[in-house]
This record gives structure tokens, C-alpha cells and sequence, in this order.
């Protein structure tokens, strides 16, 4: 290999092993003058990405160079929106090859706004810079919390100017995940495909995702438990972070348990479980509190499409698939509730405890508190003296119990673990704006700063006082949308 031709990738395709029903073959579009925007050198450092010509880097994400060993493709998939089926697909992305870190790790590497696939329906096939930019931040914010996340590595500008509601910047995401296989993946292959499809589809997901389970009596019920309890540990976080994702259709729900496609998402400040930020979802389909419950009908879905592998017996595969989607409230009750109790401080859960901890959640509601301060409140009150953050009377009572109650197990190990669930810093929506409103006029220093404040959001840095309080109201009449 001469040297000015450096492999930047180490693509590793096994997709297309897959029957051609599951993808198509696509080329990028070209950009005409690309520019990067932003380029995530940590992440290349730390995932084993050449990154030492940015220049070529950016022709290749600009789709004007094509990487060594790289396969483009688009992949199918079908998906429930909002409660209804739809066929789906890449329609403005594609995978331009698995690369291995040097551990063996395997990533998805992805372009998002790269021109129209056979999936693009009657879109362009292309994104704005605003949006991409956005789902930057939150993967960033995400992984910062040590969230399953997926990755973003860079945005370039086109050079082309695209229409939304009006003309702006067009931009590709280049990001990665360990697979963008998602429930949506497997209901286009139980609908549009046959039974050995299906099949292949599974035996692929668990010998790339789950190993361990290849020899199981029946692999088929083990890799929705796998799922299940992937997807289960991603949305208590998202509960204990205040993260309301926004878009949870099935074809948003991957099997290898990350949260990705980061559109109408955004941060919860004060708290109410129904609370929604999406204009596209006028009912509260997705709303902070309904999450779980949405996960568990995803799930559903999921075992729907995989019957004919449960059991050959129809009405046996039904019954299966039943009682192991039944095992879904036990499960993520319990690891919900300890992640709560870990909240305030508790880790060996008592009778009384849960009451105490739902009596706080009733205080911050009715007092309409912020939940990230409210948390943060009871381990760091010296930082909310100068900030008029109280809770109200009934909240000094509350308070006493607590203490109490801490005081009976070990009270500094209650400290640190309240210290490990609560992050100070979220992206709020209101810096998130400005920072975006900034970028897209090539002002990217507070967007910058708000990504390095993301890397350290359970450490108090009094640098960061600042951006720790949006202004009062704002997000009561704020809406995000897709970007799309
Ligand atoms: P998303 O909301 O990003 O999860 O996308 C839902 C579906 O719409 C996926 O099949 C996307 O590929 C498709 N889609 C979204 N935006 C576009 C676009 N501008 N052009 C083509 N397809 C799109
Ligand atoms: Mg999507």
C-alpha cells in the first residue's frame, strides 16, 4: 500500500452475506464543495480510524472518494410508526462498510444525508446541517453518560443548499454502531421475506451480536430475552437521565440495545412523565413516562415476527413468545426501581423506600421541579444556595426522613452512588438551540464547548455554573421536530 493511500477504514463487510432481499447497492452522491464542520478525534482515536489526512477523510464522507474495501449499501427495513406498519429502508443513508478497531470490535459505518437509495420514497435523500449537528450532540451526550449510544464522527457541509421549511445547508453524519440492526430489520424479513430469510436474519443478529446463545435449545426465544434486556438496561437510563427520545418506532429500536437516530429527542427539565417535546407526536405516544410501555409493545412486535422460528406449532410459538414478552414488567420493575433508590441514595431497598422515593417524585411534580436540579439538590446544596432552588415545606419534612434514612447504611457510599446516577450536566434545550443557531451561521464555539461539557456531566465544575440553568420557561412552549 503506497502512503499517501492509507487504509482510513479496516472495512470487514458480512452484511451482504446476508439474501439480496436485505439490502441494495448504492453509490453516495457527490458533494461539490464539501467542508468539514466538525470531526470527532477522540472517537477515531479511540475506534482505531485513520484520521491523519482530515482532507481525504472528508472526500470520502462527502461521498467524492470512495474508502478502501468499502461495499455501499442501503439496507431494507420495514417498520411500525406510531402504531402503524410501513416498509421503510435507508432512504438517506448508507453503510459504507463494517470496520474492526484493533481489538476485533466490529462498527457500522454509516453516512446519513448521502443522496436517495430505492428506499428514499419521496424524499430527497439528503439532511440539514442543523439536524445533523443535533443528533452530534446528543450521541455525544449520550456516550457521556455512559448511555449505549450511537457514535458520531463527523459532519460535512455539502456545499449544496437543500429545502426544508426553508433553504439551509445541506450536511452528511458520518456515524457508527455496532449494527444498525433494528425490530424494524426483522419485520421486513417476516413480511417481505420467506422463512430461510428469516432465519438468516437471526442467525446473522446472534452470531454478531449474541454468540453465547447460538447453542441454546431455542436460540429464537433467547435472542428476544437478549433484547429484551438490552433494550430494558437503554431505557432505564434514559429514564434516570430524563432522555425522552421522541421517535420510538420499531424501526428506531435496535437489537443490540443502543439508542440511535436522534431527531425530535430532547432532555425533560421540569419534571411530568408527560411530558413531550416532539410536534410530530401530538398524543404522547412517546412521552417521558410512557417509554417503558412503548419498549414492551416494540418488543411484541419483535416476537410477532419471529414465530415461525419459536415454534412450528403455531399456537405453542404464540403461548411462548407470550410468557416471555410477560416477563417484561418483572424484569424492568425491578431494575427501574433500583436505579430510583440508587437516585437518593439508596442501595439495599427497604420496606418504606419505595414510598419514600415516590413521595419525592410527587413533591418535584407538584412543585414542578426541575428533575436533574432536584436530584442534584439533595447531594450538592450548597451549589443551589445562590439559585433560590427550594422545594417547598412539605419538602423539609421529606428531607429529614431521608436523611434518616440514609444515615442507617453507609452514608458515604449513598453519596457516591448519587453522585454516579446523577448528572449535573444535561444538554438543555435551550443551550442545545443556541448552540445549533450559532453553528449553522459558522460560529461553532458553544456548540464546541457544549460537546467538551458533555464529555464530564457527573462532575461539578463551578466553570460550569452557567449552563446549568436554561432560563425559567423556556421549554414550556418549546417543540423539536425531525429535521427531516
Ligand atoms: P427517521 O425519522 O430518520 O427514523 O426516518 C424514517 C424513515 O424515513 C427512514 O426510512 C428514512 O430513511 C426515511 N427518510 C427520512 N428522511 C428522508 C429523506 N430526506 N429522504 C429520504 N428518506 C428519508
Ligand atoms: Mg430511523
Amino acid at each position: 500500500m503506497n502512503e499517501d493511500k492509507k487504509q482510513r477504514f479496516n472495512f470487514h463487510n458480512s452484511y451482504t452475506q446476508l439474501p439480496k432481499l436485505f439490502y441494495s447497492e448504492v453509490e453516495p452522491d457527490k458533494s461539490k464543495k464539501p467542508e468539514l464542520v466538525i470531526f470527532n478525534q477522540k472517537l477515531a482515536e479511540e475506534t482505531d480510524i485513520e484520521a491523519d489526512n482530515i482532507d481525504e477523510l472528508t472526500q470520502i464522507f462527502a461521498g467524492n472518494i470512495k474508502a478502501d474495501n468499502s461495499e455501499s449499501i442501503a439496507t431494507a427495513y420495514a417498520g411500525h410508526q406510531f402504531g402503524y406498519f410501513t416498509m421503510l429502508g435507508d432512504g438517506r443513508a448508507l453503510l459504507l462498510g463494517e470496520h474492526l478497531d484493533r481489538d476485533g470490535n466490529r462498527f457500522d459505518i454509516q453516512l446519513k444525508g448521502s443522496g436517495r437509495t430505492p428506499y428514499s420514497r419521496g424524499g430527497d435523500g439528503k439532511a440539514g446541517l442543523k439536524a445533523m449537528l443535533k443528533e452530534y450532540i446528543y450521541s455525544e451526550a449520550l456516550q457521556g453518560l455512559g448511555i449505549p449510544t450511537s457514535r458520531s464522527l463527523a459532519v460535512v457541509k455539502t456545499g449544496e443548499q437543500i429545502y426544508r421549511e426553508r433553504n439551509e445547508d445541506g450536511a452528511v453524519l458520518c456515524r457508527l454502531m455496532p449494527s444498525f440492526i433494528r425490530v424494524g430489520t426483522f419485520e421486513f424479513a417476516a413480511y417481505y421475506g420467506n422463512k430461510e430469510d428469516l432465519e438468516s436474519l437471526l442467525d446473522y443478529t446472534i452470531q454478531r451480536h449474541f454468540p453465547e446463545i447460538k447453542a441454546d435449545a431455542n436460540k429464537t426465544l433467547a435472542l428476544i430475552e437478549k433484547v429484551m434486556e438490552q433494550q430494558i438496561h437503554l431505557i432505564v437510563n434514559w429514564m434516570r437521565v430524563g432522555f425522552i427520545h421522541g421517535v420510538m418506532n420499531t424501526d428506531n429500536t435496535s437489537v443490540c440495545g443502543y439508542s440511535f437516530d436522534y431527531g425530535p429527542c430532547a432532555f425533560m427539565g421540569v419534571y411530568n412523565p408527560d411530558t413531550v417535546f416532539s410536534s410530530i407526536d401530538q398524543n404522547g405516544r412517546y412521552a417521558f413516562g410512557r417509554q417503558a410501555a412503548v419498549l414492551k409493545w416494540n418488543l411484541a412486535r419483535f416476537a410477532e415476527t419471529l414465530l415461525p422460528l419459536i415454534d412450528d406449532d403455531q399456537e405453542k410459538a404464540i403461548e411462548k413468545a407470550t410468557n416471555k414478552i410477560n416477563e417484561f414488567d418483572a424484569i424492568f420493575n425491578s431494575e427501574f426501581e433500583e436505579m430510583m433508590l440508587c437516585k437518593i441514595g439508596i442501595y439495599h431497598k427497604e420496606e418504606g423506600d419505595l414510598a419514600l422515593l415516590k413521595e419525592f417524585l410527587e413533591l418535584i411534580e407538584t412543585h414542578q421541579k426541575d428533575y436533574t436540579h432536584s436530584f442534584n439538590y439533595l447531594r450538592l446544596p450548597d451549589l443551589y444556595k445562590t439559585k433560590d432552588f427550594i422545594l417547598g415545606t412539605e419538602f423539609l419534612d421529606w428531607k429529614e426522613r431521608w436523611q434518616h434514612r440514609i444515615e442507617k447504611d453507609d452514608k458515604g457510599h449513598s453519596f457516591s452512588l448519587m453522585e454516579r446516577y446523577n448528572p449535573l450536566f444535561i444538554p438543555r434545550n435551550y443551550f442545545v438551540e443556541e448552540a445549533l443557531n450559532l453553528a449553522v451561521e459558522g460560529e461553532m464555539k458553544k456548540f464546541k464547548t457544549l460537546i467538551y461539557n458533555l464529555q464530564m456531566p457527573y462532575w461539578y465544575d463551578s466553570e460550569m455554573d452557567d449552563s446549568l440553568f436554561e432560563p425559567a420557561g423556556f421549554d414550556s412552549d418549546f417543540q423539536t421536530t425531525c429535521g427531516t
